[in-house]
Parts: C-alpha cells; structure tokens; sequence
C-alpha cells in the first residue's frame, strides 16, 4: 500500500527519520538553501504531514495550499509560527517539542548572562587581532554575577531550570508571571513571586522567557527598558519581538542599561543594524536549543507527533485537540 506523503523543511537527524520513514514517504529539503516560501507552498501541495522549524509559517494561505494536510509538527517548543485558528479550521492537528530543551536553552541563557558581564567577545576580539598586550589591572571589567539579584519573566519549564542555576551563584532570584507558581516550584529555585514593574527596579541580570503572543510582543519596550537598573543586564533568549529593539538600541544609546545578550531577533536574520556594531551587547545566531542531544530530541518528539496521527493515535503534544475532534 501506497504510504502517505509528508513534507520535512529539514534532513532532521536519522532517529527522527527513522521514525517518520516507519509510516510515511517523507521528502526532506536537504538542499543547502533553505526553502523559500513559494517552493514550501508547492512542494506541501499534496503532503498529508509537515515537518518544519519556526522559521516557516503555518498560516492560511499555507493550509489552503495543502488540502490532505492533517498534521503540521513544528520543530520548536514556541509555535508563534503557527496559526492555531487557522490550523483547526482546516482540521489540521498543529504539535510543538516541549519538555526536551528546557536545560539547554537555559544554559544558553546563562552563556549569554555571562559571556556579556564578564565581556567575553570584547576580549576575545581583541586576543585574535593580534593587539593584546597582555593582562593589566583596570582592563576589560565586567560586572560580577555571583550573588546579584535575577529576575525572570516567564517562570515556565526554561524559566524555572535558569533559576535553579542561580542557586550555585547565591543569587537572589525574582520571577514574574501571570500567574503565581506551586510553592514547591518557587521553594526549589529560592525564587519569590513579584509584579513587573519590581522585577524591573530590582534586578541586576533580566532573562526573557514569555512566549510570543500579542500580550509579550514588544514587552521591553522604551518604557519597561527605562525602568532597569543601569547597571543591569538584559538577556533574551524568548523570541526576538518579545524586545522593541528600536527601543533597546536608543536605551544601550543613553546608558539606561549596561548591556544585552541576544539570541533572537525581531526579524530574523535581519539584525537591528544599531547592534552590530556594540560591544555592550552580546548576538547569537538563535542557538538556544542548539545541540546535537537536544536537537536530536526535538526531531524525534516531532517525529512521534507525526507517527501517532498516522497511527490512529492522539499525538503526545497537541496544541489545538479541537482539530482532531476529541
Ligand atoms: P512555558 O513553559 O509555556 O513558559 C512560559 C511562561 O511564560 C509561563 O510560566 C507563563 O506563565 C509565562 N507567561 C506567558 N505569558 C506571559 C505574560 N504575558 N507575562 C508574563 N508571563 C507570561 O514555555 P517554555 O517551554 O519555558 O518556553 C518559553 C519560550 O522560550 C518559548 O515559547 C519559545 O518561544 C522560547 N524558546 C526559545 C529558544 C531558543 O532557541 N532561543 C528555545 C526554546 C524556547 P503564565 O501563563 O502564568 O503567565
């Protein structure tokens, strides 16, 4: 019998695809390019699953190009790239990846954290051009991290495992939310519970872990940026809209804060010109969650979701069950 096709923007890695092989004829994108909007709409014309990363978006136009399509499993634990509406309308089941990247990402945020207080490219810039002279006593101060005060908007599953590192630093840690966390969760991070405009004043360090939606686009904005402390660092390794970074470059501009580490960017590639050339920030290339186990891991979580529809079963990560008609 003649398997179901599916379409991967992606090679993924062999775990996934052994996988997705098991049940569907999957034409991977392995081309060194990636895949341009018009191909995608083209090449997912008669593929009943999608496979795809953030970078392509799930919208209706794409949904009315793939009649058969009964899953699009996005490679990423934010979906902002997904049109749920959309999807259910079209009685597409949408899934994301979470729960597998958690302590990567949160690592990454500390990189960040630590790489821009302790000036780590400056230094490193330097050490390769040649012109370093040698140590001195008054070059290249950074800011300790070790027992300052973090403060982290979003205490999701990232949020709370980049508090849980700052135990190890005698940190104090604030959190902001919506909504107030189990006890057991804030007693395991020492973390305690504030409202926005506390978090701002009080933190040294500002990590970023809210999904993208209307309510987080353009959070730290001129007037949540102004409040920071001036010495204080932001970190964003969230989603690139979550920080107005018109508003962040003239903040930098006028010292109201004393650096960023960057992971994602409003538009990206495109990278707000006013940051390129600092020093006072780090930008990484959206590695969050880059690392072969934890890269791996997502490709197999997307490959399960993909299986269980194929399988007759409700896959383990479902964003809008209201498509399957459960
Ligand atoms: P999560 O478990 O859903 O946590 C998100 C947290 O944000 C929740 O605690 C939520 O609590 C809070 N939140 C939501 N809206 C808020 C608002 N308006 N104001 C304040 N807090 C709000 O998600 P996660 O798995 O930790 O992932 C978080 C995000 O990180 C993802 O959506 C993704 O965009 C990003 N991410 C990026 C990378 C990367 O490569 N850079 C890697 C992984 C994830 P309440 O509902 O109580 O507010």
């Amino acid at each position: 019998m003649e398997k179901p096709k599916a379409l991967a923007t992606r090679m993924l890695f062999d775990e996934a695809r052994a996988i997705l092989d098991r049940h569907l004829d999957v034409e991977y994108s392995n081309g060194p390019e990636r895949i341009t909007r018009q191909e995608l709409l083209h090449r997912v014309a008669h593929k009943a699953a999608l496979i795809c990363l953030p970078t392509e978006k799930v919208d209706d136009e794409l949904l009315a190009a793939a009649p058969k399509l009964l899953i699009a499993a996005t490679v990423s634990v934010g979906y902002d790239n997904i049109d749920l509406p959309a999807c259910s309308r079209h009685r597409v089941v949408a899934t994301n990846t979470p729960g597998v990247l958690d302590e990567t990402t949160a690592d990454f945020a500390w990189t960040l954290m630590m790489a821009v207080s302790r000036r780590l490219i400056e230094g490193e810039n330097w050490v390769r051009s040649g012109t370093w002279p040698g140590m001195d006593i008054a070059q290249l101060l950074g800011t300790d991290v070790y027992g300052k005060t973090l403060g982290i908007i979003g205490f999701g599953r990232i949020g709370r495992c980049v508090a849980r590192r700052a135990l190890g630093f005698q940190m104090r840690v604030l959190y902001h939310n919506r909504n107030r966390v189990a006890p057991e969760l804030e007693k395991e991070a020492r973390a305690e519970f504030v409202d926005l405009d506390t978090l701002l004043r009080e933190s040294d360090f500002i990590s970023l872990h809210v999904p993208l939606g209307p309510e987080t686009r353009h959070l730290m904005g001129a007037d949540n940026l102004a409040k920071m402390k001036r010495t204080a660092f932001l970190v964003n390794t969230a989603r690139g809209p979550v920080v107005d970074e018109a508003a962040l470059v003239a903040a930098l501009e006028q010292k109201k804060l004393a650096g960023a580490g960057l992971d994602v960017y409003e538009r990206e590639p495109i990278v707000h010109p006013g940051l390129l050339g600092r020093k006072d920030v780090v930008l990484a290339p959206h590695l969050g969650s880059a690392t072969l186990e934890t890269r791996t891991k997502m490709a197999v979580v997307a490959a399960k979701n993909v299986a269980a529809v194929f399988e007759g079963r409700r896959p383990p990560n479902p964003l809008n069950a209201d498509a399957l008609g459960l």
